[in-house]
């Protein structure tokens, strides 16, 4: 595998848990769908980007356009079994619609100024490789020499030439003391210190939840984040060829990472976490092992396994299409991104031994397993 040039800053303290979670090829990032709360974050900050920057069509005005995009981009997501908003779960939804809301109007100009580029996700931007710090949403900065390429949600310029960089945060910005999160400020600070390599201009660090934090930019910072930077791309040599397992560590922080089924590391690994008396934070909801035996119930199916770590383990709701029926007990299948019912507060320490896809009962309004894959060797 191939170390790439160029890091995003948007991922780099992904890089600090699991190098190769980053660094894998591009193909392998699409493996498992995207989480529901990650897609919702995805679709809101195109929303907040398309009203910012007055592409509104004929909406009279920036709420009209906030309300139109949204019901646009979410209807193309809802072909699937459940809507996203139910995946993510009402409450959540309608607080990061308010938030998100807020910061659009905020950025908006007085009038439209252009059509909603609708496709804009899809059909994915080439991305730059020249030095660059544009303003306006979705900002490119790209700075060769430090290896940071990247848009950050936001970059403005005040009458003073101070640079202002916003990003947009629907999640926690404090932790339960109230103090700010500390790796919440890298990506804003990595993009701030590009902007300093580049322009040499005033920098401020924005980052926008319910409230606007300013993060401070000073010298101490600066330093910390360049030995930081310095440190992680010395053991990344650009376009050096690497083995992958010599860039995975296996943890909790697997939960974000889109390419489980395909690395070796964490299908080794994650057994010995599933029991592990003393981890820090969930494993993924995945599981696999050898079948114990395959029932229908209803017109889903349950199917029992012996776990790769020993364990037995029940799935409950499976639908019929994953051909699970005829497979004979003692072959091996492979779950990713399941549900459980199973308590959360039990589930942060003890990997669920019970899980499901459909909840039971057909008025329950508990969520399927949004993104469910099964394989079969
Ligand atoms: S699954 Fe875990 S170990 Fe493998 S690349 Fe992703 S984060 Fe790293």
């Amino acid at each position: 595998m191939q170390v790439p040039h160029f890091l995003s800053p948007s991922r780099f303290v992904d890089l600090l848990t699991c190098k190769l979670s980053v660094v894998a090829p591009h193909a392998l990032q699409g493996t498992l769908p995207a989480a529901p709360a990650a897609l919702f974050g995805t679709l809101l900050h195109r929303v907040v980007a398309e009203v910012g920057d007055g592409r509104w069509g004929a909406a009279p005005d920036a709420g009209a356009a906030f309300d139109n995009i949204l019901k646009t981009l979410t209807t193309e997501h809802d072909g699937g079994a459940q809507p996203l908003s139910a995946a993510v779960g009402l409450q959540r939804w309608f607080t990061r619609i308010a938030r998100a809301r807020a910061w659009a109007l905020r950025d908006a100009p007085t009038r439209s100024c252009g059509e909603p580029r609708l496709r804009y996700g899809t059909e994915a931007p080439a991305s730059p490789s020249e030095t660059r710090v544009d303003r306006g949403n979705e900002a490119w900065i790209v700075w060769p020499e430090g290896r940071l390429r990247g848009r950050a949600d936001r970059v403005e310029e005040d009458a003073t030439r101070k640079l202002r960089v916003i990003e947009n945060k629907s999640g926690a910005l404090r932790d339960r003391t109230g103090a700010l999160i500390p790796e919440i400020g890298v990506q804003v600070g990595l993009y701030a210190l590009a902007i300093d390599a580049i322009t040499g201009q005033p920098v401020e660090t924005v980052l926008r939840g319910d409230e606007l934090v300013e993060v401070p930019w000073d010298a101490k910072t600066h330093e910390s984040l360049q030995a930081l930077l310095e440190r992680t791309l010395a053991t990344l040599p650009p376009d050096a060829a690497v083995a992958a397992e010599s860039i995975a560590v296996a943890g909790p922080h697997c939960r974000r990472c889109r390419i489980r089924p395909a690395c070796r590391t964490y299908l080794r690994d994650a057994p010995a976490y599933w029991v592990a008396q003393s981890i820090n934070g969930r494993m993924p909801l995945d599981v696999w092992g050898a079948i114990r035996s395959v029932q229908k119930d209803g017109d889903a199916l349950r199917v029992e396994l012996r776990d790769a770590a020993g364990r037995f383990v029940v799935i409950t709701g499976l639908d019929l299409d994953w051909g699970l029926q005829d497979i004979p007990a003692g072959d091996p299948v492979y779950f990713f991104a399941l549900e459980t019912d199973q308590q959360r507060q039990h589930t942060e320490r003890v990997q669920p031994s019970n899980f499901r896809d459909a909840p039971p009962g057909g008025g329950s309004n508990r969520r399927r397993a949004f993104g469910l894959r099964v394989y079969t060797p």
